[in-house]
């Protein structure tokens, strides 16, 4: 079954930046429990995508608002003290960049916005501004 997309969703994973998917993963089985992946895509600091699951089904990255969603998040996004910090690699940087653009053209009614703007949410996920980063940035 289709579903229907009205958000593509920017993430940090608030992880040191040389955290690994495959313990991110265990992190959520394990820890939280979930049944599903946090996010569809996660983005290594060599700017690598690795999917974690099909857009068809459901990931946990906004509480309430993950039916209409896909997620996608980049490692990284606190500095030493676990404070806030937009630590992208130009590589991963780029590669966020360009898979937006790339679901943005196959779910062009959907609205690209960070975690943090949805109402409510109290985190600074994903540690910058999804809508005047994506205005400013151009791929080299
Ligand atoms: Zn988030």
């Amino acid at each position: 079954m289709k579903r229907t997309i009205k958000y593509l969703v920017v993430h940090c994973t608030a992880t040191p930046p040389e955290a690994k998917v495959e313990n991110i993963v265990r992190y959520w089985k394990e820890q939280k429990r979930w049944k599903n992946p946090g996010y569809h895509y996660i983005i290594r600091r060599n700017g690598e995508i690795v999917q974690l699951l099909s857009e068809d089904l459901v990931a946990n990255g906004v509480k309430n608002n993950n039916q209409p969603s896909i997620h996608i998040s980049y490692i990284g996004g606190i500095d030493g003290n676990n404070k806030p910090l937009d630590n992208r690699t130009p590589e991963q940087k780029k590669a966020l960049y360009l898979k937006l653009r790339e679901l943005a053209s196959r779910f062009p009614l959907a609205e690209i916005k960070g975690h943090r703007d949805f109402p409510g949410v109290t985190k600074a996920c994903p540690s910058f501004d999804v809508k005047t980063w994506l205005r400013d940035y151009t791929p080299d």
